[in-house]
């Protein structure tokens, strides 16, 4: 119903009210002029009952569809932004999780392998330094638009808090992880930020971790082997990934 009339339009939408109105009023005093049995003329009464409503209902409906097509704009904004970060349009941490338990809870899952990616941007501390925190968050977006471009259909990108980025990828072997973290990196080092007439460059270290989701399995293993994983990317000099196996610790 709310879906049919917001594909309506504001002017159809206060149209139909309107003309609903006008049938409604005819008919109240096609009734009226029935019961009392008044000496008056079919065409009279529905002339007499549709003047009120021809002036009044565009009148009052414009203005309350008005306010009803604003509230479902925001609505809908209020909603994105519960789910997505404003500056990168990744997942925010809450809905990223959210999605990735929805997932691991599911029976279906029960015993499929997933990649779980921790991606921390180097330095970055000395890009907004250097070059502001404008500069710094057009860095942000920019490689939020590397992530959406190399992660595979079904993964979920999510901006874990400041410069640090995390993937959830279902049904993905050490193979694949290694070839998406270095597809990742080398992408990263090829892109220019243009900021103020100066190109910027920059890179990411990433900490990847091989999973099964075991029954009542959580994500928290999965992301404390990639965070290991990501600090020994950093340990290693940066602009690299390591990957950790869940399989072998166990
Ligand atoms: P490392 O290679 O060890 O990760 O060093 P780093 O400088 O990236 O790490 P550090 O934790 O020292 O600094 C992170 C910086 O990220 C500090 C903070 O000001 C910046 N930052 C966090 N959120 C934002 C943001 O939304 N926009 C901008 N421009 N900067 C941000
Ligand atoms: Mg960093
Ligand atoms: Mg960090």
């Amino acid at each position: 119903m709310r879906g049919r009339l917001q594909k309506l339009g504001r002017v159809r939408l206060v149209c139909v009210i309107t003309i609903l109105a006008i049938i409604l009023a005819s008919a109240g005093n096609l009734l009226i002029s029935a019961l009392f049995n008044f000496q008056t003329s079919f065409f009279e009464d529905i002339f007499r009952a549709s003047i009120i409503p021809i002036f009044l209902a565009p009148l009052l409906s414009w203005h309350l569809v008005g306010m009803f097509y604003q509230l479902d704009i925001l609505e809908n904004e209020m909603s994105r932004l519960a789910k997505v970060d404003d500056l990168t349009s990744v997942c925010n941490r809450r809905f990223f999780y959210k999605q990735i338990e929805d997932w691991l809870g599911t029976k279906l899952n029960r015993d499929t392998e997933y990649a779980f990616f921790v991606l921390d941007m180097d330095v970055f501390k000395g890009i907004n330094d250097r070059y502001g925190h404008l500069c710094g968050d057009k860095v942000l977006e920019q490689f939020a638009e590397v992530l959406r471009e190399k992660a595979p259909n079904g993964s979920i990108i999510g901006r874990l808090g400041g410069e640090e980025f995390a993937i959830f990828v279902p049904n993905m072997d050490a193979d694949s992880a290694e070839m998406l973290a270095e597809n990742i990196c080398q992408r990263t080092r090829d892109i220019v930020v243009k900021h103020n007439n100066i190109s910027v460059s920059f890179s990411v270290s990433i900490g990847a971790s091989i999973n099964i989701n075991y029954h009542k399995s959580t994500i928290e293993n999965a992301f404390k082997y990639a965070d290991l994983a990501l600090y020994e990317a950093k340990e290693s000099g940066r602009d690299c990934y390591r990957l950790s196996i869940a399989e072998e610790k166990s």
